[in-house]
């Protein structure tokens, strides 16, 4: 059984192909959506998701989140007493997801489709695919986040020729891309991605609110009290979308400051971000060629475009309503799923086909003669362009500049612009050429980009037809398969809670984070809840613990909500 798998910025799901349709793997919770979370408990144990993102706020030096940006980079984030690389801490939330589908399935499962955002670089395509490892998955395929969405809505549109523009507004990342789906063939026609700019930035906005409002800057370094003011500013921008309004109140030691803001208010404040949408939309209708007006559908994926105002914008831009039949937060995952159904060649997907393009330019740098006869370097010469579908295999030959040359360099970059500084730099290659006859012939530098998006580049020297072979490793961030083997052996070490405590765990995490938050009666009440619910933990009664955790989660709910005291559960 291969799962589909969204490993996502903030939050990731599995689904699997099961009955003849994607269906959606339900977490210890009993949720669809994991967040990307992780945390080392108080006695050293690992937690994963809920009970991870919960401790946020008041474990901030043994959580993390957010490691998705950092994918593909040396950037490790240190948990208790210990760094982890981002392909690790990826791997624990795909262990825990891993360890859903196989309580869900009944049977173990080892290989997955993980999606990754279109502009996901080699180095992060690959870390990926070691993340994948370190969990014990094999990768079977890397499919794009937009593509995922697209083939989701695909199979149910089921039409004859349809044009899709996919808007997939995520925590982090706004990715777009255009699909064209002809006779069962869907092709990706562009993709466009900022990946600076997300639901996350919206609820930024209202964090700013509390220091123009009275905070003082200096509280931006207090960790605990910045997590708990996201954490406000995120409900709050729900609420906005929800009730059309918010209201929260915060404070920092002597400071005090009110938030309070309507849709109107807000889209006002928003209209910086929103502008900032357009340029990547802009860019994949030209470089697909399509105008907005030929587009048949908008597909809306990503939890942020749940909000109204988002909507109402990919309603303006494109003059037409998006397609919201399914939750745009589990869309990828669901397309994830009918990739590993295609993968398995279900019967009841016979006829679906998928190809992919190259979502950005690699090429080499090269030297050029100037009019005034001398050379200059850092050219860029584009190879394959971005937006060709792949797989791809292209050649270009290359001449030695001057007839003593013993040596031609191949760098190897990704990016748009003309001159190889600006763009980024994927490895380099030094080829010898014998200076003599035949000397002249230069190199035929091929690349080759793959369905995973992973490049490989092959140098032949024309002359006697030697072939180099470069497999883009992006030098200090590859991991050798030495070192993902030990990476392995630690990560198995480490203990982790069982799937079946995470639910408890993620109970008392929430009351402690509410213990943190209230003051006075309310704050003595939760602490005897949580002392109360850790000693019903220790009888390892199970129908006991279930009964208590029940209230604790109703009487958590209703301060919650309206600091309402339910009675003590167990009293
Ligand atoms: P990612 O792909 O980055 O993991 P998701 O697709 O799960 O992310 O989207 C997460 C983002 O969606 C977060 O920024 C979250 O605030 C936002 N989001 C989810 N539900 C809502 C909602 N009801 N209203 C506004 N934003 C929401
Ligand atoms: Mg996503």
């Amino acid at each position: 059984m291969i799962v589909g798998i969204d490993l996502g910025t903030t939050n990731s799901l599995v689904a699997v192909w099961k009955d003849g349709g994607p269906r959606l793997v339900p977490n210890a919770l009993g949720s669809f959506l994991t967040p990307s979370c992780v945390g080392v408990d108080d006695d050293g144990q690992i937690l994963i998701g809920e009970a991870a993102r919960e401790r946020l706020q008041t474990h901030p030096q043994r959580t993390a989140s957010l490691f998705k940006r950092h994918m593909g980079s040396m950037r490790t984030s240190r948990l208790a007493d210990r760094d982890y690389r981002p392909e690790e801490l990826s791997a624990l939330v795909l262990r825990s997801l891993k360890a859903d589908a196989e309580a869900f399935l009944g049977e173990a499962v080892t290989e997955a489709v993980i999606t990754v955002p279109a502009y996901f670089s080699d180095a992060q395509r690959k870390a990926t695919r070691v993340a994948g490892e370190l969990a014990g998955l094999k990768v079977e395929r890397l499919l794009n986040e937009p593509t995922a969405a697209a083939l989701a809505y695909g199979l149910h549109d089921g039409g004859t020729e349809t044009q899709f523009l996919v808007f997939d507004l995520g925590g982090g990342t706004f990715d777009v891309s255009i699909l064209e789906m002809f006779d069962g063939v869907m092709e990706v026609r562009a993709s466009a991605c900022d990946n600076m700019l997300g639901g996350e930035d919206f609820a930024n906005l209202l964090v700013e609110q509390a220091f123009a409002n009275g905070i003082p800057d200096k509280a931006r370094n207090d960790a605990v009290f910045m997590q708990r003011l996201v954490a406000r500013a995120e409900s709050a921008k729900r609420d906005i979308g929800a009730n059309g309004s918010a209201s929260f109140d915060v404070r920092w030691e002597n400071s005090e400051a009110n938030v309070a803001l309507d849709a109107e208010a807000f889209e006002k404040l928003s209209q910086p971000l929103m502008d900032r949408l357009w340029r990547p939309i802009e860019r994949a209708l030209r470089d697909a060629r399509i105008r907005a007006a030929d587009l048949n559908n908008v597909v809306l994926a990503g939890g942020a475009t749940r909000m109204p105002m988002i909507r109402a914008l990919a309603t303006r831009m494109f003059g037409r309503f998006p397609v919201i039949g399914l939750n745009p937060d589990e869309v990828v995952a669901l397309g994830a799923a009918v990739q590993a159904g295609l993968k398995m060649k279900d019967k009841a997907l016979e006829e679906t086909v998928m190809t992919d393009v190259c979502p950005y330019t690699l090429g080499t740098g090269v030297i050029k003669r100037l009019d005034n006869g001398s050379h200059a370097e850092g050219f860029y010469a584009p190879i394959i362009q971005r937006n060709t579908v792949v797989p791809v295999s292209r050649v270009q030959r290359f001449f030695p500049v001057s007839a003593e040359q013993k040596a031609i360099r191949i760098d190897v970059y990704q990016g748009e612009s003309r001159l190889v500084r600006d763009n980024i730099k994927l490895g380099e290659l030094d080829v010898q050429v014998q200076p003599g006859p035949g000397h002249a012939d230069g190199v035929d530098v091929r690349f080759t980009y793959d369905v995973n998006g992973l490049l490989e580049v092959e140098v032949m020297v024309v002359a006697t037809g030697i072939v180099q072979r470069l497999v883009i490793e992006s030098g200090e961030t590859h991991m050798s398969p030495e070192e993902i083997a030990k990476r392995l052996a630690t990560l198995s070490a480490l203990k982790i809670h069982p799937r079946d405590t995470l639910e408890n765990r993620a109970l008392l995490a929430r009351a402690e984070r509410l213990y943190e938050q209230l003051l006075g009666d309310m704050r003595e009440h939760v602490g005897q809840m949580i002392l109360h619910f850790e000693q019903t933990l220790t009888t390892q009664d199970t129908q006991r613990i279930a009964r208590d955790a029940e209230a604790f989660r109703k009487a958590l709910a209703s301060i919650e909500t309206d600091g309402y005291f339910a009675p003590d559960p167990g009293a």
